[in-house]
């Protein structure tokens, strides 16, 4: 199945593959999105190809896989596309044989491919400690920093909003260490180059066959555009909070929620 819809600029572009941010597009908090699961599985149908991509950084593909077939997607692993899992792909790429994790939650399930270790590992990797966050347990990280590993942070948001309020996240943690050891991490998350790379290079398809959809400005649709990639925003989830100024270029496409895709694509083909 091949499309072409006509950008913004009245470009026209051939979509061949999808990247699918998840949260925000296929589900709401724990609310399933209506009419996704149904859009789903027409791209299913229609044999196109596509990766959920998504920056969670508490979730291993493995949990995440079920929490999303309990809500009715039929998906395999290797269609899931995740920060620990880009991270894992960006290190083996690099050669990288010994690291160290900084995270919680099963995303350590994401590196079983390397010796993790506290004795000089060659990589830091660093994602959501939350809770678990103690100054014993952040000083060890920064000694070894000290002591040459280099820093892979799976994000650098500043904060989130949980049900109690609003809560520091992983990139205040990443910020501290930076200012501390002077030295920079490299952010693997969307909306970061080397993310979308590994992303394509698993689809398997050139950036500029791709269309990212996703309900984050900065993340899923400036990120996806700077990668390459035609940008469909949907109105759900985050979309309301931060919607395009007037004057912007992006997103090429904007749709109420991810149920309108199939239509979409039946106009355009
Ligand atoms: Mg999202």
């Amino acid at each position: 199945m091949s499309t072409n819809p006509q950008s913004r600029t009245g470009k026209s572009v051939e979509i061949r593959g999808f990247l699918i941010d998840i949260d925000g597009v296929l589900y709401i908090e724990k609310q399933v999105v209506r009419g996704a699961v149904e859009a789903i599985e027409y791209l299913q149908k229609k044999e196109v190809p596509f990766l959920l991509v998504t920056n969670t950084t508490r979730r291993s593909r493995f949990s995440l896989l079920n929490n999303l077939k309990r809500m009715g997607y039929k998906i395999d692993r290797n269609q899931l596309f995740t920060a620990p899992y880009a991270a894992a792909c960006w290190l083996k790429e690099k050669n990288i044989k010994s690291i160290n994790l900084f995270m919680r939650g099963d995303t350590y399930r994401e590196f079983s491919d390397f010796r993790i270790t506290t004795n000089k590992p060659e990589y830091m990797v660093i994602g959501d400690i939350g809770e678990d966050l103690t100054y014993n347990n952040l000083n060890q990280v920064f000694r070894q920093v000290m002591n040459g590993a280099k820093m892979l942070a799976l994000q650098k948001n500043r904060f989130w909003k949980r049900n109690t309020g609003l809560s520091l996240d992983a990139g205040a943690i990443v910020a501290a260490l930076e200012y501390a050891t002077e030295k920079e991490a490299t952010i693997i998350g969307k909306p970061s180059k080397e993310f979308f790379e590994q992303a394509l290079k698993q689809l398997d398809l050139p950036a500029e066959n791709v269309a990212i959809i996703g309900d984050d400005m900065e993340s899923d649709i400036t990120g996806g555009a700077a990668a390459g990639m035609y940008t469909i925003a949907v109105e759900t989830g985050k979309f309301p909070e931060m919607r395009p100024r007037r004057n912007s270029k992006l997103p090429h496409h904007i749709m109420p929620s991810i149920a309108a895709l199939p239509a979409w694509l039946e106009s355009i083909s």
